[in-house]
This record gives C-alpha cells, structure tokens and sequence, in this order.
C-alpha cells in the first residue's frame, strides 16, 4: 500500500480501500508487518478510527515488548485486533527471545481483551494457546462468541473443522486471486519451515 515509500499515501489508498468497504458494511484487517511498520500502522488505524471509519483493525504480536502498552491504547479507541506470536526475525532490543515468553505474553494479550469483554481474534496453530483460551473462557464463564480462532488454509484443517463443530467460531485466512503466488513465496522466504508444513499438510 505504500507504507515504506510514503506514509501519506499509504494512509490515503488504505483510507480508500476502508471507506469502500464501508459502503458494503465490511471490515478491513491490515496486517502487522517488522517492527520499523509498528508505529506507522498503529498511527494509520487510529487516524481512521478518529476519522469515523471505525470498520478497521490490525495486528498486534505477542513478541513484541511493546504490545501490551499498544494492546491498552487500542482497545480504549475500540479497535479490532487480531493476536499473533509474530512472524518476523527481531533483535532483543524489542521483542522476547524465548517461546515460552512469547507464549506467557500472548496469553496476557488475550486476557486484557476477554477479561475487559472485548472481542479477539486469536491466530495461532498452537495448541498451548488454543487449549489455554478454551480453557480460560470456560473457567471464567466467557462465552465463545466473545472471540475467534483463526488459522491459515492449508494448516489444520481437521482441527479447523473440530473447533466449529465444538462450538467456537474459526476463520480461516485464504489468499487468493493472481497475486497468490508472489504472497505465497513470501511468506515462505520469511519462514522457511512453512515449507516442510505444507507439504506434510498436502497429505494428511
Ligand atoms: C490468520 C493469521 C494471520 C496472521 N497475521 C500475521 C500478521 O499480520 N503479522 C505477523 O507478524 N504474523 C502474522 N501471523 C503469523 C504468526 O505471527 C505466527 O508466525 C504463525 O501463526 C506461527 O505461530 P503459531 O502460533 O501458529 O504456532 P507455531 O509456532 O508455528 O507452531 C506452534 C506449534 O503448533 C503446532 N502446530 C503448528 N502447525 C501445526 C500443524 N499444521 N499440525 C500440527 N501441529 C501444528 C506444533 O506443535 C508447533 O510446534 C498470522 C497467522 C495467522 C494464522
């Protein structure tokens, strides 16, 4: 969208895009890229949200040291927010090395939003987060319609399955058109790992 050549521009094609899809009473996520993007794309969805378009939310990953001060402020302007681990490669200087801190942060994340009745999307495969969430909302009489799970297509797809059929609601994150490709290298160019994970997925 322009973020990196020009935030001014980048602001007025995404305002565009949001104030379209306004008219068709929908709702526009915009991804969280590395962490130079934060700021930026907190500041676009914020000046939306100021300007009435309020049918936009973003990102926020639990790696990041900042995201809870990030989660308090965007909740209080009653964004949208979708809860990952974080996809990208950052220094110490501003995220958490070790999985078990990105976990215990992403569970945090998740209860600011459940605790305070406030919907959350929460996307991970992870099953530690998945069994923590089912287990926290049913210890704390949190209905399932106060959240949803969301994967990518092509990664657990039988247990996307098994989450609705429990009752949960579960979105599944589906590129598609002509640029598929080019989004689909990369993403694996940014985790290689994914790789060996679709094909193991290609024949379950
Ligand atoms: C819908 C969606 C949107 C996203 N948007 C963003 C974004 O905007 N910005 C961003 O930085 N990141 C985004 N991400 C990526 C995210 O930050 C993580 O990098 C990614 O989801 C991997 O973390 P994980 O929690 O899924 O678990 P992982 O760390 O990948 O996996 C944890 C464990 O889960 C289990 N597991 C995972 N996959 C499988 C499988 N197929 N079968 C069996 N077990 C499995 C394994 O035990 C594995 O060790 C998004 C992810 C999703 C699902």
């Amino acid at each position: 969208m322009g973020l990196a050549l020009d935030p001014e521009a980048c602001y007025s094609n995404i305002r565009d895009v949001v104030a379209e899809a306004k008219q068709h009473n929908n709702f526009v996520r915009i991804d969280m890229e590395d962490s130079p993007y934060t700021q930026a794309t907190i500041d676009i969805v914020l000046r939306l949200h100021g300007e009435g378009l309020t049918n936009v939310g973003t990102v926020i990953q639990a790696y990041l040291l900042r995201s809870r001060e990030d989660v308090k402020q965007l909740i209080k302007a009653g964004v949208n927010l979708r809860l990952v681990k974080g996809a990208y490669k950052e220094p110490a200087s501003v995220a958490y090395q070790q999985m078990s801190e990105v976990i215990d942060n992403f569970k945090t994340l998740i209860q600011m939003h459940l605790d305070q009745g406030v919907y959350t999307a929460i996307a991970s495969h992870d099953d530690r987060i998945i069994n923590w969430v089912k287990e926290y909302a049913h210890k704390n009489g949190i209905k399932a319609s106060a959240f949803e799970f969301q994967m990518l297509y092509g990664l657990r797809m039988s247990d996307q399955a098994q989450l609705a059929r429990e009752g949960y609601r579960i979105r599944c994150y589906m590129p598609y058109g002509s640029m598929w490709y080019p989004y689909y290298t990369r993403r694996l160019a940014e985790k290689p790992a994914n790789l060996w994970m679709v094909v193991k997925n290609m024949f379950k």
